[in-house]
């Protein structure tokens, strides 16, 4: 037995930071502060594009940790004071949507992306979704939103939506926003009153304004993710911490899996990454 191991944070890192520990011999809890595991996977896993992606990591997940005997424990918010207790800790605390720096004008309800994902159905009218750091929030949300029926406008000031994903995958998003009917506006941006309530928007090429399509029900607001780091900024003399996924830095998937999967290995070595 190499000893016990708290790891904070039930999302794709966290979850293969547990499973690899326990494999290897760490006697594991994972703590995880929402009501079920998965993290950001669960907000994408609500996107149609997404669903089999979720069924099959979440019933992996479900097994793998029961087979390696890996104590579960949800709905529990770690603290720095939790943490001092345990020799070895991993955060894989992961990522929150950014602040939206927008606000409401009037009746019109201003939400973030993850909030138009998780909850779509209060929604009516025409939909402008703000597509803000080129990631997928934006684009799931316009799919949703336009499969509930609604009357989407995907606006980016970039080239175009989601300007940061590779090529493939966002053509492959492109061909069923558009099977949707969902209305692509490129470089155009909201035009912010100076009290931050968007006012109309903002052709970037052609250098003048537009109103918002009429009966506007809602602007939703991908405006990108931050790392969740209150915990390692509070542990920095614990000895044996170690940062993993999106904790770190927001990225992908495949780089969560793959830093959770690796972080058994520097465990056995003694000092901190967080200095
Ligand atoms: C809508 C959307 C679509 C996406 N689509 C893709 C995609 O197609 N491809 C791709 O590669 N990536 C995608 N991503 C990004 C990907 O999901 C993330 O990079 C990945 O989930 C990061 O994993 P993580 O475990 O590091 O963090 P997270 O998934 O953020 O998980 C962190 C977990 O830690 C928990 N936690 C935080 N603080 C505490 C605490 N103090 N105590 C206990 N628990 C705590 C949180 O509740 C959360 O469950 C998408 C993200 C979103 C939001």
């Amino acid at each position: 037995m190499q000893g016990r191991l708290l790891v904070v944070g039930g999302g794709p890192a966290g979850v293969a930071a547990a499973t690899a520990a326990a494999q290897a011999g760490f006697r594991v809890l994972l703590a995880e502060r929402g009501c079920r595991l998965g993290g950001q996977l669960s907000v994408a896993g609500r996107a149609f594009s997404r669903r089999a992606l979720w069924l099959r990591w979440s019933s992996w997940a479900e097994a793998e940790l029961k087979a390696r005997s890996v104590e579960v424990r949800l709905n529990t918010a770690v603290t720095a004071e939790d943490c001092a207790a345990w020799e070895r800790v991993v955060l894989a605390t992961g990522a929150r949507s950014a602040g939206l720096s927008v606000r409401s004008p009037g009746r019109i309800a201003v939400l973030s992306a993850w909030e138009a994902i998780l909850r779509p159905t209060p929604l009516t009218g025409s939909i402008v979704v703000f597509d803000g750091d080129g990631e997928w929030p934006a684009l799931d949300a316009a799919e949703l939103l336009a499969t509930h029926g609604l009357a989407v406008y995907l606006v980016t000031p970039a080239e175009t939506p989601g300007h940061g994903l590779r090529k493939g995958e966002r053509g492959a998003y492109l061909d069923r926003l558009d099977a949707l009917s969902v209305r692509l506006m490129p470089r155009h941006d909201l035009a912010l009153c100076p009290d931050g309530h968007p006012a109309q928007l903002r052709d970037l090429a052609a250098g003048r304004v537009r109103p918002f399509p009429l009966n506007l029900g809602a602007i939703v607001v991908a405006a990108g993710r931050i790392s969740e780091d209150h915990l390692a900024a509070q542990l920095r003399v614990h000895p044996k911490i170690r940062r993993v996924g999106d904790a770190v830095q927001p990225r992908c998937l495949e780089d969560a899996i793959t830093e959770g999967t690796r972080v058994v290995e520097s465990l056995r070595d003694a000092s901190s990454d967080l200095s």
